[in-house]
């Protein structure tokens, strides 16, 4: 048996074979081959392999899911066949007399740039394929498995790290847990694990050796530590571990349908946060009251390229149908961590301190009122609300109300439905927005307080960045004080507050929460009913 350790930053006990996930084409190593011929040849076979696998793919997503979801690997198979990609490919193979591995790797970086830099949103979206197209053609030079084709089993997931798309690509039903090298407690993967309610292990320094790969595994999210291959008593000590998890959670069952309410009879609304419509089903098993973080963003990272304005539509409405209860959409948070390929945003310096949030949806306005279109129309069907992250400044609040107010007046000209009574929030995660939130809420009907980021920008800490776990303290006086300011200054002007960062979840605070006269609280689904016995018992 072997032990690794790092940090449990999803609660829970997974068991599965462990597989690695990795960017194939980042990890090609060049190296100066000689003969041309040779490395020709392995091309040739690779490409070969890539293209049946892509048949068999095409075949398979056909049967499974239709026409429209299995075009992509058709259209994988003509950038494959594509003459320019295999000339370039083959030309520096000749010219340069490198192996094939770095001439895939180089021709994904040259490719990609190029469709980044193109104007069409259609072509933007093919970065993502021609990075696909050349993992898939590394991987059969490197005489590696095909990642899709092997998760056939149930596993967890080991990476050096794993982006929120990558998260939201992989099979909920085979992916037990989440083991990075990376990683941080408030990084949006650990957020994705927790709503999914995946346990997850960040931080595990040794994880990638190759001998690791295929061996049984067992992922204690609470602990933060690793077994490969465990002996018989681990074995038997987890599964008990899971058998009391199983109880506990039976216990909590006699929450559903209780009040969320102090013993001297203070409400509180205990609502959920979700990513998209895999996550209904868990609100709804949960008991959750509404959903207080429909966090839309999610809904674009997840897409090859700008889902229309229908097609958000769509999502919006099935999800107020469903639920049957008030949700409160979040406008899409892009940006830092969160970033979707077609959109092409320029690289920067410090991210989380750049063009995210509200300040993308005002620079690509286009975007944004196609978003707030779709809202709105979906608003017919349920109770929607409707916030806005990383706000500033009252100027940037002026100018979403005015575009909102130009969307429901396009919408009433045109004879579409809406309701006219949705609210407008904002949220509260910048230290400046806390200061200024007397000021805010005279503008807006609630306030939602992001504590994820507004611990990062209070501290001053990098929430992404795991070296700094350590400092990482959403519990420090500056932050807490922060909070109660923004519940006294939206309680003053009338206006609701609500807390949908990780830290509503933290049942070391639901009693100050409560003191604080916090309405809402918006949790991970599987965190609910905890809190409820919680507020249940304070009196
Ligand atoms: C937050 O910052 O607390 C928040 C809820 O938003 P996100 O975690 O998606 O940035
Ligand atoms: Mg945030």
């Amino acid at each position: 048996m072997i032990t690794l350790r790092g940090k449990g930053v999803s609660e829970g006990v997974a068991f599965g074979k462990l597989f690695f996930t990795r960017d194939h084409t980042a990890n090609a190593v060049r190296t100066a081959s000689g003969d041309a011929e040779l490395e020709l040849r392995r091309l040739k076979d690779a490409m070969k392999l890539a293209s049946e696998q892509l048949e068999k793919l095409y075949a398979a997503a056909l049967d499974a899911v239709g026409e429209k979801e299995a075009e992509i690997f058709q259209i994988h198979q003509l950038m494959l066949e594509d003459d320019d990609y295999q000339d370039f490919i083959r030309n520096m193979i000749e010219s340069e007399k490198v192996n094939a591995e770095s001439a895939v790797s180089a021709a994904a970086d040259n490719f990609a740039q190029m469709f980044s830099e193109m104007d069409d949103p259609y072509m933007q979206g093919r970065t993502v394929d021609v990075r696909d197209i050349s993992g898939r053609i590394t991987r059969a030079l490197m005489g590696e498995e095909d990642d899709q084709t092997s998760l056939s089993e149930k596993h967890i997931v080991g990476a050096e790290d794993i982006t929120p798309s990558q998260a939201l690509q992989l099979d909920k039903s085979l992916a037990m847990g989440f083991v990075t090298v990376g990683g941080s407690q408030t990084s949006h993967t650990a957020i994705l694990a927790r709503t999914m309610n995946v346990p997850a292990v960040i931080g595990v320094k040794e994880l990638l050796c190759p001998e690791y790969e295929g061996l049984d595994c067992i992922a204690d999210g609470f602990t933060g530590v690793v077994y490969l291959d465990p002996d018989e008593a681990t074995i038997a000590l987890y599964k008990a571990k899971e058998a009391e998890l199983r109880e506990k959670a039976r216990l909590l069952e006699q929450m559903k349908g209780e009040k969320t309410a102090t013993l001297s009879g203070q409400q509180i609304r205990l609502y959920a946060n979700i990513g998209g419509l895999a996550d209904i089903d868990a609100v709804l098993a949960n008991d959750a009251e509404g959903v207080g973080l429909f966090r839309t963003e999610f809904i674009f990272l997840e897409s090859e390229r700008c889902p229309t304005e229908d097609e958000q539509f769509a999502i919006y409405k099935e999800a107020l149908e469903r639920l049957k209860c008030p949700i409160v959409f979040r406008t899409m948070d892009i940006g830092a961590d969160k970033q979707a390929p077609w959109l092409s945003l320029k690289q920067e310096e410090n991210p989380a301190l750049g063009l995210r949030g509200a300040r993308l949806c005002l620079a690509r306005r286009e975007l944004f009122e196609a978003q707030l279109r779709a809202l709105y129309r979906a608003s017919a069907f349920g109770k929607a609300a409707i916030m806005f992250p990383m706000i500033i400044s009252k100027n940037e609040v002026l100018e979403i109300k005015e575009i909102a107010q130009n969307v429901r007046a396009g919408l009433t000209e045109s004879g579409i439905a809406f309701d006219p009574s949705v609210e407008l929030g904002v949220m509260i995660e910048t230290p400046a927005s806390v200061m200024i939130s007397g000021e805010l809420a005279e503008e807006v009907d609630f306030f939602s307080i992001g504590t994820n980021d507004l611990t990062q920008y209070t501290l001053a800490l990098d929430r992404q960045n795991k070296e700094l776990d350590r400092f990482y303290d959403p519990h420090h006086p500056a932050v807490i004080r922060m909070i109660r300011m923004v519940a006294q200054n939206a309680h003053a002007k009338g206006i609701w507050v609500g807390i949908c960062g990780e830290l509503g979840a933290d049942m070391g605070l639901t009693d100050v929460f409560v003191e604080m006269g916090i309405d809402e609280l918006s949790v991970s689904p599987s965190k609910i009913l905890g809190i409820r016995a919680k507020v249940r018992a304070h009196p």
